[in-house]
């Protein structure tokens, strides 16, 4: 971003040519300023399996990858996929083991929960703890009820399932806090 700002400044060029061309890099320059459009995600439930398929962007509308892996200690965990410590991307690590267990309504939630950490560029711009759990989890309800379908039964489906599976982490709030929390997610 910072070699924008010499072509920014310096429009004080000899010819129009040369004013026009460091006009559309200024514009450009500008835009790209602009944080992207928000990432879209995409839902489907698998009848035969029961598990909810959902996938989504990042903060800079590249795609989630679903990786799974049923020793993960938790339903969901989001990462950059790493090779040789150069970042490859962003991922979803799920526990389909445990997300067959949950409601359809839960397994939406906390995996949209996830795509809320990468839509809202959480790994790169926010430090791990307790209000990006929260955003993560406005991020998830809203998104949900944009979407259509997803009603305050399902909302209270997912509260019951905070109550009992969310655990309290030094990052995490307890599921009863979380549970209680999610309705002020939608009271604008
Ligand atoms: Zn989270």
């Amino acid at each position: 971003m910072l070699q924008c700002l010499p072509q920014t400044l310096k429009l004080l060029p000899a010819t129009v040519s040369q004013t026009l061309t460091l006009s559309i890099t200024a514009i450009a320059c500008l835009l790209a300023l602009i944080p992207p459009a928000a990432a879209q995600s995409i839902e489907k439930w698998d009848q035969k399996t029961k598990i909810v398929k959902i996938t989504c962007q990042d903060y800079y509308r590249r795609p989630v990858l679903n990786v799974r892996n049923d020793t993960l200690n938790d339903v969901a965990f989001s990462d950059l996929l790493r090779h040789r410590g150069v970042h490859m991307g962003p991922m979803i690590i799920i526990n389909y083991r445990i997300l067959a267990t949950l409601s359809q309504a839960s397994q939406k939630f906390f995996i949209t929960h996830e795509c809320g950490h990468h839509a809202l560029g959480h790994l790169y711009f926010r430090p791990p703890g307790l209000q990006a759990e929260k955003e993560a989890d406005c991020y998830a309800v809203r998104t949900l009820i944009r979407q259509g379908g997803f009603t305050l039964d399902d909302i209270e489906n997912v509260q019951e399932d905070m109550r009992k599976f969310a655990r309290k982490t030094p990052f995490h709030p307890s599921g009863e806090r979380r549970a209680a929390e999610l309705l002020k997610c939608i009271e604008y």
